[in-house]
């Protein structure tokens, strides 16, 4: 499955404005090639498309929880046999510069960052997104195998789920019992509590807003102990009726919430863990007196990105867990992104919205 000399792909070449254009797809002397079958829709594509995010510089394509087949690899760089289906890792990792160095997830090898999805379109090869047919697979580009026996579209929610699985149990480094609260309902929401569940949390509990009232319900039928309304209910009259106690951890994937952090400080036990995951661009938190920190004695965790070890749980985990059938909730042919992207920002309605993806 040799690729062919060039590839469809959406060139985001401003906020709001895609033109389906045809790149080339040079032969390489590094790095290889991937047959791109389905890339998921974040809230990374979102900003990007509305041209709120820093790290975007245009024109690019798009695009950063890609699954797909490796379709070439000239030099054996990522010792697995053609036509193999893999995840690939958003973030691609130099491993020589400081963030690398200090083992971070987001590396400063490429400005505005080392990530799929990120890197502008006129850095050549170009196909550096997966809202194309084809993606360059960068020598420091991880690859995990998924298999075959699900849609492609399912095998893109591995990287929510490497998100979840770094973000609500290496982060905060959960033990088995320990308490979780979930903050936001969106699929790294569900990932986390999917993630938290399996290494063992004795309780899982998640909150949205009333507009995010089916993925409430999916997280509830997914086997969360408590899910709140913020918007009807008190969230800690609500923890405190279901848990008894504070809980020991919780993680804040809301999108641009900044006000949440101050619930978060205010709602987890003295000695506990808040991880912070989610970006608030502009919105300050005001009225923070960060006295609760220093009294509570707690920690807090920012955390950006999933580990390689999160990629290796997930894309098994992806094999094995029925009930990730369910959670790409829409699909979308490659040249109707814009309103991919519009569906995962809840612009084409709510109902029945988990989790959006582009299938090729
Ligand atoms: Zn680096």
């Amino acid at each position: 499955m040799a690729p062919p000399l060039t590839a469809s792909a959406m060139l985001l070449v401003g906020p709001r404005h895609f033109t389906r254009t045809s790149m080339r797809v040079p032969e390489l002397d590094h790095g290889g090639w991937l047959a791109i079958e389905a890339t998921g829709i974040s809230g990374v594509e979102v900003q990007a498309w509305k041209g709120t995010s820093r790290l975007v510089r245009y024109p690019l394509v798009p695009g950063h929880e890609v699954v797909g087949r490796i379709a070439d690899d000239p030099h054996g760089s990522f010792g697995l046999p053609i036509g193999t289906r893999v995840v690939v890792e958003s973030s691609i990792r130099c491993g020589r510069c400081h963030r690398c160095q200090a083992g971070l997830s987001s590396c400063a090898g490429r400005k505005p960052t080392n990530a799929y999805g990120q890197v502008p379109s006129t850095e050549a090869p170009g196909l550096w997104g997966g809202l194309a047919e084809y993606l360059f697979l960068d020598p420091s580009a991880r690859l995990h195998a998924v298999t075959d026996d699900v849609p492609a579209a399912v095998g893109s929610f591995a990287h929510a789920l490497a998100a979840g699985f770094t973000w609500a149990v290496e982060t905060p480094q959960l033990r088995p019992g320990q308490s979780v609260l979930i903050l936001g309902p969106g699929p790294r929401g569900l990932a986390s509590l999917i993630a938290a569940q399996a290494a063992g949390a004795g309780w899982v509990g998640m909150t949205g807003l009333s507009h995010d009232a089916d993925r409430l319900g999916l997280a509830k039928e997914l086997g969360a102990d408590l899910v709140v309304d913020v918007e009807t209910e008190d969230l800690a009259s609500a923890v405190g009726n279901s848990l008894g106690t504070r809980p020991d951890v919780i993680v804040d994937v809301t999108s641009n919430d900044s006000e949440v952090i101050l619930s978060a400080l205010d709602l987890v036990r003295p000695g506990g863990v808040v991880v912070l995951a989610s970006t608030k661009g502009t919105n300050a938190i005001n009225q923070l007196f960060s006295d609760i920190i220093v009294l509570k004695e707690l920690c807090l965790r920012g955390a950006f990105g999933a580990s390689s070890t999160a990629y290796h749980w997930a894309t098994r985990q992806i094999g094995t867990d029925d009930r990730l059938d369910e959670l790409v909730s829409h699909e979308f042919p490659l040249d109707e992104a814009d309103r991919a992207i519009q569906a995962s920002d809840g612009m084409l309605g709510r109902d029945q919205l988990f989790s959006v993806a582009v299938t090729l």
